[in-house]
Parts: C-alpha cells; sequence; structure tokens
C-alpha cells in the first residue's frame, strides 16, 4: 500500500520544494523503496504549456507527452524515474474536467462547489495511477496563506482523515532568515506559516527549514516547541553550492531516516551517496572552464531553460570541466557585434524557442559557428533556425524560411501538411493551440556513419519532442549534396529529426529536445560529446 508524503512550502517562494521532495525521493528509493513523485499546481492554466517561460521558466516535456512543470524536470534528474501525465495536475484541469462533467448532466440536480466537489477531484488525483509504489510524494505549489492553493490544502487535510489507518505525513518547508544587523536566526515567520497550516487543519510532522547558515540548537528548540513537532523532525537545509549536494545535505540531517521512522519502516539497502559525492566533488573542484554562448530569448531568467542548463552541466562532469554558460539575447547580436559577443566562447548552443523576435541573431550567429567552425548545437527551434540558415546562405534560397514566422516565405519549416498533402497526416491545428504540438517521446532511427550514430552507439533512438513546425524533407537531396546531412530521421522517413553538417568538427542539429533525458548520474551522450568539442577547441 503507498504511503503518501505531502510537501508544503511558506513564507515566501522558491525555497526549493521541488528540489527537497525530489532529494528525499532518491534517498528512499536507494533505501530499496519504490517512490513516485506529483506535482499540484494552483493557477488557472490547464498546463503550463501555453505560458510563456517569464512567467513561469521551462516547460518539462515527459515522455507521454505531457506538459509540465519545471519541478518533474528535478524529480526525473533525481530520481531516475520517467514522469508521467498523471504526475502534474492544475487547479485548470481539475475545474475544467468538473465542468465538462457538469456540462454533461454528471451532477444533475446537484450544486457544483469546491467542496466536496473540487476537493473529491483533487484526491482522485492524489490516489490515480498507483500501482505498486511504496511512496508517493506529492508537492503542493505556491506559499501557505495563498488564496488559489486552499483547495489543495484542504483536499490533503481530508485526505489524510479519509485515510487514518494509512496515515499521510505532512512536511513543511520554511524560510528561517538570518539577520545580519542582529547577527539573529529568526524563528517567528516559520511560526506564523505553520500557525496558518494549522488554522487549516494541516499539522506538519516534519518541518525543513531553509536557512543560509546553520540553525543553533536553541532556535531549533524553539521552532519544536511552538510548531509541535519533535527536534529531531526540524530539519534545516543550508543553502548548498550545488543542487547535486542537496541529497547528501538531507541524508546528514537524517531527513530520510525521520521519514522511515515515521512510517514504522527499515531501510531495505544501504543508501548509495558515493555517485553524487563524486559530482559534486567535481562541480566544485574543476579548474577548467568551458563557456558556451547560449543565444535565446529569455536568457535573463535563470529557470527559462532549466533543463537544458542543467544538461550542459551533465555534460562537463562527464568531460570534467566546468561549463560556464554565456547567456547572450538574440534581440542584440547582428552582423557587427556577433565576432566580440562569441569570441570567448568554445561551442554554441541555439535552444527550443516560438516566435519572430531574435531570429534574426539566431541565424547570424549560427553562421558565424558554421564559418569559423565552432561546435554547434540547436535544439529543435535551434536546429529549424539552422536549416533556414543553410538554406539562405548555402543553397541560396533567399525567401527561405518557416511557416511559423512568415506565410509567404518558401517553406524551409512547416506543417507537415503544408508539403505532404497526400501523406499521413499527424499534425495538430495552428488554431487551438494548447497541447496540440508533436509532443512526448517518438522513435528516430540515425543514419550509418553518422556523427549521431557514432555519439549514440545505436541506431535507433526515443527523444521527447515538443514542436509544431518540421523540417520540409523535399528538400533533403539538395541540403545532403551541399553537406548538411539528415543523419537522423522519423521510422517513416518523412520527418527529419537530426542534421549533421560534414566537414565541420561539431554541428549537430536535433528537432527534439534531449536535455529532458540528460541526468547528473547519466549524462545525455549528445551533450557530453558537445562539450568534449568544445573543450577540445579551447
Ligand atoms: N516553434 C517551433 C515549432 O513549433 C520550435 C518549437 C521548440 O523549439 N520547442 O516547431
Amino acid at each position: 500500500m503507498a504511503r503518501y508524503i505531502f510537501v508544503t512550502g511558506g513564507v515566501v517562494s522558491s525555497l526549493g520544494k521541488g528540489l527537497s521532495s525530489a532529494s528525499l525521493a532518491y534517498l528512499l528509493k536507494s533505501q530499496g523503496y519504490k517512490v513516485r513523485l506529483r506535482k499540484m499546481d494552483p493557477y488557472l492554466n490547464i498546463d503550463p504549456g501555453t505560458m510563456s517561460p517569464f512567467q513561469h521558466g521551462e516547460v518539462f516535456v515527459t515522455d507521454d507527452g505531457a506538459e509540465t512543470d519545471l519541478d518533474l524536470g528535478h524529480y526525473e534528474r533525481f530520481t531516475n524515474v520517467s514522469a508521467k501525465k498523471t504526475d502534474n495536475i492544475t487547479t485548470g484541469k481539475i475545474y475544467n474536467d468538473i465542468l465538462k462533467k457538469e456540462r454533461k448532466g454528471d451532477y444533475l440536480g446537484k450544486t457544483v462547489q469546491v467542496i466536496p466537489h473540487v476537493t473529491d477531484r483533487i484526491k482522485e488525483f492524489i490516489k490515480s495511477d498507483i500501482t505498486n509504489e511504496d511512496f508517493v510524494i506529492c508537492e503542493i505549489g505556491g506559499t501557505v496563506g495563498d488564496i488559489e492553493s486552499l483547495p489543495f490544502l484542504e483536499a490533503i487535510r481530508q485526505f489524510s482523515n479519509d485515510n487514518k489507518t494509512n496515515k499521510s505525513l505532512f512536511i513543511h518547508l520554511t524560510l528561517v532568515p538570518y539577520l545580519k544587523s542582529s547577527d539573529e536566526i529568526k524563528t517567528k515567520p516559520t511560526q506564523h506559516s505553520v500557525k496558518e497550516l494549522r488554522s487549516i487543519g494541516i499539522q506538519p510532522d516534519i518541518i525543513i527549514c531553509r536557512c543560509e547558515r546553520s540553525i543553533p540548537v536553541s532556535q531549533k528548540k524553539k521552532i519544536s516547541l511552538f510548531c509541535n513537532v519533535s527536534i529531531q523532525h526540524v530539519i534545516e537545509t543550508v543553502d548548498v553550492k550545488t543542487i547535486y549536494e542537496a541529497p547528501l545535505s538531507f541524508f546528514n540531517q537524517k531527513l530520510d531516516k525521520q521519514v522511515l521512522k515515521f512510517f514504522d519502516l527499515k531501510p531495505k539497502k544501504i543508501v548509495d551517496l558515493k555517485p553524487w559525492k563524486k559530482i559534486t566533488n567535481i562541480l566544485l573542484k574543476n579548474k577548467q572552464k568551458v563557456n558556451i554562448a547560449v543565444v535565446g530569448k529569455y536568457v535573463d531568467l535563470k529557470d527559462a531553460y532549466k533543463s537544458l542548463d542543467e544538461a550542459l552541466t551533465h555534460g562537463g562532469i562527464e568531460n570534467n570541466v566546468d561549463v560556464n554558460l554565456v547567456r547572450i539575447e538574440s534581440d542584440k547580436l547582428n552582423k557587427i557585434n556577433i565576432k566580440k559577443e562569441l569570441k570567448n566562447s568554445s561551442g554554441l548552443l541555439i535552444p527550443g524557442g516560438f516566435g519572430q523576435r531574435g531570429t534574426l541573431g539566431k541565424i547570424n550567429s549560427i553562421n558565424y559557428a558554421r564559418i569559423h567552425k565552432i561546435p554547434f548545437f540547436g535544439i529543435c527551434f535551434g536546429m529549424q533556425m539552422a536549416v533556414i540558415e543553410f538554406a539562405k546562405n548555402v543553397l541560396k534560397i533567399k525567401n527561405a524560411g518557416s511557416t511559423e514566422l512568415d506565410k509567404k516565405c518558401f517553406p524551409i519549416i512547416g506543417l507537415i501538411n503544408e508539403w505532404n498533402k497526400n501523406g499521413r497526416l499527424m499534425k495538430g491545428t495552428e488554431s487551438d493551440l494548447g497541447g496540440t504540438m508533436r509532443l512526448g517521446s517518438y522513435n528516430a532511427k540515425l543514419r550509418h556513419n553518422s556523427l549521431v550514430r557514432k555519439i549514440y552507439k545505436t541506431s535507433n533512438i526515443d527523444e521527447r519532442h515538443r514542436h509544431r513546425y518540421e523540417v520540409n524533407v523535399n528538400l533533403r537531396k539538395r541540403f545532403e549534396n551541399k553537406g548538411l546531412i539528415f543523419s537522423g530521421m522519423s521510422p517513416d522517413n518523412k520527418l527529419p529529426e537530426i542534421v549533421e553538417l560534414k566537414d565541420h568538427p561539431w554541428f549537430v542539429g536535433v528537432q527534439f529536445h534531449p536535455e529532458f533525458k540528460s541526468r547528473p548520474l547519466t549524462p545525455h551522450p549528445l551533450f557530453s560529446s558537445f562539450i568534449k568539442a568544445a573543450k577540445l577547441r579551447k
């Protein structure tokens, strides 16, 4: 029978609930337990797919094609358990389901209300699609006290009450600030946050205190006393230099031990922390740096390319180098300043993206990397831009473009049905933008003797997709005659998945998002190979 752990946050947002949940999940998993992680988001969007990265950070895509919160990326990176569609829910999705049922007449005669209808639906989600998991860790987005998260908190309170024989564990993560002026650690915000939680009927069992410096025993005692938890259940999490230190830090604080004790369980295996110690050492002690230029639209926002940044770090771990990201706003790049902007970088990466703004800067920088033989990695939109650059400057198709950006262009990139009228269509529409892209895991076959075939060491791959437009396969011969090889194709040969340039040290564009499958303990081969090429250029 699955045991449920609910993780809430207090005082301020961005304290690292996702990382704490993921670290705890790793520790439990490595002690022989099967763990599942889930996220409940209080906003009204049905999923984050239609939100700008400026609003919400990266959209993380699962194998089964869900557009989800970026915390699911942390979950996967720490536990190596692939998340599913059923692991992320939003208020919007809950209401959407309920309102559809209401229109069908499923509630005929009744008043549809937050309690019990919304809370019941949340409870259904918590229990849904669980098989033989030992632990289900559910993170509740937002901060206690927000109006939006109230139905979720009410639902988990009810859930714990409904399942008294299988008790649930409540973990509350709060901020314990240090005040420089008085040289003191303050527990009051935590006390208030727990008071707020208790006012809705939830007594936390464990309090995780995020702090800048270690909390003295006297202050821990205070938290224990005022918040009604034992002192062993006051766990501190002092800021770490790399997120991959988090499992080590929570293990030292005995979080996993206290959780198992709460459920009267013993470890089935000894925790293996060696891999985390190894990568933390590499990350903290590496002297050699490799600069990678990332040219995109959302470079100012730290979380916009979360999985990508992590995957590049993983590539660095594999090559024993520190990857230094040089984030360049694509809008600012033009033919004149490009050399200056890119001259200190040993590799160029163009990430996924949407829309016209900044495309010229991307194309110009790809042109520079192609001609000056700088390792180049184009991901999704980045690949599409690389193909357009090649079409314009090598194939001399002046108005080469993407119909996403210009309906009158020569469609090098377009909706598949724009050139494949008699073929099998698997495209969504442009009018309904939510969840209609080519999403999730798809198979591709790799060309014999290609660079990617050597990198992957296999001829068949599965990678996650999130795009609506495709490279025009009808132009394949023209591209290949001039050296841009379509080295990865969909199994039916209709959709170009990978392009690579002959006579270039490393020039690869992929239509999918390999960053979603990179793990710190098993870096993605494309990122390892890209960083290796950049390291060689240094
Ligand atoms: N905008 C492009 C498309 O929809 C690329 C999407 C992406 O980079 N994820 O095809």
